[in-house]
C-alpha cells in the first residue's frame, strides 16, 4: 500500500481523510513521521502555503505529501483576512476575535459577498498537484450558532437561510470548500494506475 504525508497537526483533518481513503493509501500524519518542528508558511496566498507545506516534508523526508490551507476572502475587504484567517483578530488566534474584527470592518458595507477557499497541494514524486474548493456565500450582521468552528457562525454559504453555525454538521460536510477540494484530490489518488 502506498504511503502519503498529510502535513497535518490536525488529528481530526487527518482522520477524517484516513476513513475517505479507506485501504487503498496509507495516510501517514505528521506526528507519524515524527516530524514536530514548524513547517514554514511564508507565502503570500493560499495555494502558494499548501505547496509550500507539501514541499517541505515531501523534500525532507522523501515521502509523498500533501497539505491543506484555507482561507475566508471577503470582497469588500479586498480578500482579506484570506491568508490571515487565522490570526486576523490577533496572534492568540480566537475565533471571536476574528470574527468581531471582520463584522466592524464590515460595520454598515451592504456588500457581505465571500468565499470559503481551500487548496490541496499534492507533492508527488517531485511533481505538485492542486486541487481547489470554493463555497461561496455572505457574512451576517452578528454570529448565528455555536457549531463548526472558526468563522462558520458569521458565514451563511449561498442557497441556504442560517449561518454554518446552524446548519448541520452533514451540510457542512457536504459543501464547505474543504470537503470539496479533498474530493477532487480523493478522485485523483483513486484514479492513479498505480496504488
Ligand atoms: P486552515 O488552513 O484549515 O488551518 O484554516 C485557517 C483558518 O481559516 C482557520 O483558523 C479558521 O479561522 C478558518 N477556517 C478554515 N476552515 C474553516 C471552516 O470550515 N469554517 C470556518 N472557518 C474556517
Amino acid at each position: 500500500m502506498n504511503k502519503i504525508v498529510f502535513a497535518s497537526s490536525n488529528e481530526h483533518k487527518v482522520s477524517e481523510v484516513r476513513k475517505i481513503l479507506g485501504t487503498s493509501f496509507e495516510v501517514l500524519s505528521l506526528r507519524d513521521i515524527g516530524c514536530t518542528e514548524d513547517i514554514p508558511e511564508t507565502q503570500d496566498t493560499i495555494e502558494g502555503n499548501a505547496k509550500q507545506k507539501a514541499e517541505y516534508v515531501s523534500k525532507k523526508y522523501g515521502l509523498d505529501c500533501f497539505a491543506d490551507d484555507t482561507g475566508l476572502e471577503i470582497d469588500a475587504l479586498e480578500g482579506r483576512p484570506g491568508i490571515y484567517s487565522a490570526r486576523y483578530g490577533g496572534l492568540e488566534r480566537s475565533a471571536e476575535k476574528n470574527m468581531a474584527k471582520v463584522l466592524l470592518e464590515l460595520k454598515g458595507n451592504l456588500n457581505r459577498t465571500a468565499r470559503f477557499k481551500t487548496v490541496v497541494a499534492f507533492s508527488i514524486k517531485g511533481e505538485m498537484q492542486c486541487f481547489t474548493g470554493i463555497t461561496k456565500g455572505t457574512i451576517l450582521e452578528s454570529p448565528k450558532g455555536s457549531g463548526g468552528f472558526g468563522y462558520d457562525p458569521i458565514f451563511q454559504p449561498e442557497g441556504y437561510s442560517d449561518s454554518f453555525g446552524i446548519l448541520d454538521e452533514a451540510i457542512k460536510n457536504n459543501i464547505s470548500s474543504r470537503a470539496r477540494a479533498v474530493e477532487q484530490f480523493v478522485n485523483y489518488l483513486n484514479a492513479l494506475p498505480v496504488k
